[in-house]
C-alpha cells in the first residue's frame, strides 16, 4: 500500500514571487499521536493507508508523497498594528491541494515541519501543546459550525524544540480552502507590484468567489465579499464566546475561515473586555474589540487593491470606503440574529435588541458564565423548573429573575411551543465548548505522562457539542476558582 494523494496544485502554479520551494526537514522518529479519519475520508484519502508508517512519515514531512509541490507561501502583516513587509510561512508548508468530495479545493499544510527561508530566527517548528491546542479548538469549530481550517493529523516528532524548556516537537497537519491572507496582499502592495496584486485577486475569484468570474467590477465585489464574510465570521465567534487572540492582517483569511490558532480561548464568565493571549499587553485583540478590529484589518485589504479600483485615485478610495462602509450593519444584523436565536425569540418586536442587552449586561456584572447561561436558558425554556439552573449561573440570582419575568412576557408572544423552543435554542447554543482548564489539563497530561487518553476523550466530546451528552457533563463546567486559566500562550 502506498498513499495516494491527489494533488492538483495551483498556487505553486503562480508566479515565483508568490513563495519560495522548500521540503520538510526529516525527523527523528515520528509517532502518530491522531489522525482525523473521517476528514481523511473527506479529502479522498484512505486513512488506513496514512495510518501506515509511510503514511506518518509523510504527515512528519520525513517524506514528502508523490504529485506534492512542497512550498512556503510568501506574505506580510500588521501584528499588533506594526507593519512587517516580510513574514511568511516561517514553519509551515504547503504540501499541495486537493479537491475533496464535494468539489471544495483544499490545502494540505504541515505546520511545524522545519525551516523556510521566511523563518527569521524561528526554529521552523511547533512544540506539542499548541499542535494539540490548534487540533481541539479548530476541530471544536468545526462542529460549532463556524468556518475555519481544520485538523487532519497531529503527531509528535521524537525530537525536542527549545522554548523556555525544551519540548516534545510535534507537526499538525492543517487543512484549509486557502492559506491567502490579508496579510498576502500586503506583501505585493507594499512592493508596489500591481501584476502581482491582479494576479492574486483573480485566483482568489476563481477559487473563493467563482460567482464573480468575469463580471464587471469584480475586484470590488471580491472586497465586498471579504467584508461580509469576516463581517459574518467575527458576529459567529461573539455568538460562541471565542477570542481569537492575534488578530493580525496575516491570520485574516481571504476564504473567511478562522485561522490560526495561537493562544485563542473560549471565556467562561461573560466580560466583553476579555483577554486570554499573553502577548496581548494591550488588550486591542479582546472579546468585543473584535469586530472593529476585523473592519480594521479589512480596510488594510481594501488598501492593496486601490491600483485594481477606479484609476482616479479619489475615486477609488471613495469606492473602497462605500464597499467597507456595509461591514457594520452585516456585522450586527447576523451578531442580532444570532443573539436573538440564543435567546429564543424567532419573530422581531421593538425592545428585543435592548431585552437582550439587558441579560448580557446582568451576566457581565454577574460574572455569570456565557455558555452555560444560555444552554440552561434553552432548559429553561423549555421547563419552567429548570429556571434555577440558570439563576445558579448569576453572582446574584435575582438579576435574572426581573431579566426572566420579561423574557417569559416577550416568548410568550411568540408562535412556537416550549418544546419547540428549547429545540431551537439548544441548536444554537453549545453544551460543550473548548474550556481552557480542560485544554491545558489535556496539554499536561501530553506533555508531562505520555498519556493521550484525555486528549481523544476532549476531542470526542467537542464534536458533538450541542448535544447534552450526560455521560460527558462534567466537561460543560465551568473551571473552579483554582482551575481557572487566565493566560494563554502561542
Ligand atoms: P503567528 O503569530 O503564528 O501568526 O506567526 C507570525 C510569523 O512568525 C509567521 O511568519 C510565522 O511563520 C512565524 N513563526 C512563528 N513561529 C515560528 C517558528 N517557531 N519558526 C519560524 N517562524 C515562526
Ligand atoms: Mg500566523
Ligand atoms: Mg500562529
Amino acid at each position: 500500500m502506498t498513499v495516494h494523494f491527489p494533488f492538483q496544485n495551483s498556487y505553486s502554479a503562480l508566479p515565483d514571487t508568490f513563495f519560495a520551494r522548500v521540503a520538510p526537514t526529516p525527523v527523528a522518529a515520528p509517532r502518530l499521536i491522531k489522525l482525523n479519519r473521517p476528514l481523511a475520508v473527506q479529502l479522498g484519502l484512505d486513512p488506513d493507508v496514512l495510518e501506515t508508517a509511510e503514511g506518518v512519515e509523510i504527515l512528519a514531512g520525513k517524506t514528502v508523497p508523490a504529485g506534492a509541490d512542497p512550498i512556503a507561501m510568501a506574505y506580510a502583516g500588521h501584528q499588533f498594528g506594526q507593519f512587517v513587509p516580510q513574514l511568511g510561512d516561517g514553519r509551515a508548508i504547503l504540501l499541495g491541494e486537493v479537491i475533496d468530495r464535494d468539489g471544495v479545493r483544499r490545502d494540505i499544510q504541515l505546520k511545524g515541519s522545519g525551516p523556510t527561508p521566511f523563518s527569521r530566527r524561528g526554529d521552523g517548528r511547533a512544540a506539542l501543546g499548541p499542535v494539540l491546542r490548534e487540533y481541539i479548538v479548530s476541530e471544536a469549530m468545526f462542529a460549532l459550525g463556524i468556518p475555519t481550517t481544520r485538523s487532519l493529523a497531529a503527531v509528535v516528532t521524537g525530537e525536542h524544540v527549545l522554548r523556555e524548556t525544551a519540548l516534545p516537537g510535534a507537526v499538525l497537519t492543517r487543512v484549509a480552502s486557502s492559506h491567502i491572507r490579508v496579510g498576502t496582499f500586503q506583501y505585493f502592495a507594499v512592493r508596489r507590484d500591481t501584476d502581482a496584486i491582479r494576479r492574486l485577486a483573480d485566483h482568489v475569484i476563481a477559487r473563493h468567489y467563482p460567482e464573480l468570474s468575469g463580471t464587471e467590477q469584480a475586484y470590488h465585489a471580491l472586497l465586498a465579499g471579504v467584508v461580509a464574510r469576516q463581517a459574518d465570521l467575527v458576529a459567529r465567534w461573539l455568538l460562541v464566546g471565542f477570542i481569537h487572540g492575534v488578530m493580525n492582517t496575516d491570520n485574516t483569511s481571504i476564504s473567511g475561515e478562522t485561522i490560526d490558532y495561537g493562544p485563542c480561548a473560549f471565556m467562561d464568565a461573560y466580560d466583553p473586555a476579555q483577554v486570554f493571549s499573553s502577548i496581548d499587553e494591550m488588550g486591542r485583540y479582546a472579546y468585543a474589540n473584535q469586530p472593529r478590529i476585523a473592519l480594521w484589518n479589512l480596510t488594510r485589504l481594501a488598501e492593496c487593491l486601490l491600483p485594481l479600483f477606479s484609476n482616479d485615485q479619489e475615486k477609488a478610495i471613495e469606492e473602497a470606503q462605500d464597499i467597507l462602509g456595509a461591514f457594520p450593519d452585516i456585522f450586527s444584523q447576523a451578531y442580532q440574529a444570532g443573539l436573538r436565536r440564543k435567546v429564543g425569540l424567532f419573530t422581531e418586536r421593538d425592545g428585543d435588541e435592548a431585552l437582550i442587552q439587558d441579560l448580557l449586561d446582568a451576566m457581565a456584572k454577574n460574572q455569570a458564565d456565557f455558555t452555560l447561561t444560555f444552554r440552561r436558558l434553552g432548559d429553561a425554556a423549555g421547563n419552567e423548573d429548570r429556571a434555577s439552573d440558570v439563576r445558579a449561573q448569576f453572582m446574584d440570582p435575582s438579576a435574572f429573575d426581573e431579566w426572566a419575568k420579561r423574557w417569559r412576557e416577550r416568548t410568550g408572544l411568540e408562535p412556537q411551543s416550549a418544546a419547540e423552543r428549547q429545540a431551537d435554542m439548544h441548536a444554537v447554543n453549545p453544551a460543550f465548548i473548548p474550556r481552557n482548564h480542560r485544554v491545558e489539563a489535556v496539554i499536561q497530561a501530553a506533555v508531562n505522562n505520555d498519556d493521550y487518553a484525555p486528549f481523544e476523550e476532549l476531542v470526542k466530546v467537542l464534536a458533538k457539542p450541542y448535544d447534552d451528552q450526560p455521560e460527558y457533563a462534567a466537561y460543560a463546567d465551568p473551571p473552579l476558582p483554582d482551575q481557572r486559566v487566565l493566560r494563554t500562550f502561542c
